[in-house]
């Protein structure tokens, strides 16, 4: 290599830091301008953007136990179990007025597995099935995040 071609290189190396460096002061004024960026969780909380996809809430008093939404579900982690109704019961009415031909026995999610696609509370024909905005429920043990939503019966 001759003294040319080293300082070639040098000149090479300096002006990529340069413009490198550019680039970055770019950015960090860019970002300066906006003030803080940084929230100070959990004290400060931001706000959510519209549709996004919390914990899913099912209010089984609404649900007709159609099971479609279990079998959307890319992951398989809606459970539901659901009897005929006698024909000798009270008529039960979703608040909708959809009549329930099915007892619903078993109705849960394993939160755990869910990827939060929303497909399972876009296809239920009563939107008794739906996204929460919650998303601080972080547990210890695996188990606890099988949601039983039959506990919220009315
Ligand atoms: S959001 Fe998607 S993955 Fe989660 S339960 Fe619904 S269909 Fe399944
Ligand atoms: S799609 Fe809706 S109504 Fe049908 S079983 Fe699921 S939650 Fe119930």
């Amino acid at each position: 290599m001759t003294f040319t071609d080293y300082l070639g290189m040098v000149k090479d190396a300096a002006l990529t830091t340069f413009k490198g460096m550019g680039i970055t002061f770019k950015v960090f004024w860019k970002v300066q301008s906006k003030g803080d960026i940084t929230i100070q969780y959990p004290e400060t909380r931001d706000h959510l953007p519209l549709g996004s996809r919390g914990l899913l809430f099912n209010d089984v008093d609404d649900c007709i136990s159609c099971k479609q939404c279990a079998v959307v579900c890319p992951v398989d982690c809606i459970y539901i179990e659901a009897d005929k109704k006698e024909a000798s019961s009270t008529a039960e009415f979703t608040k909708g007025g959809v009549k329930k031909t099915l007892d619903l026995k078993r109705f849960e999610i394993d939160v755990s597995l869910c990827c939060y696609c929303g497909l399972c509370s876009s296809v239920c024909p009563t939107e008794c099935l739906y996204h929460t905005k919650e998303y601080e429920y972080s547990v210890l043990d695996r188990d606890k995040h099988i949601m039983n939503y039959m506990d919220y019966k009315r």
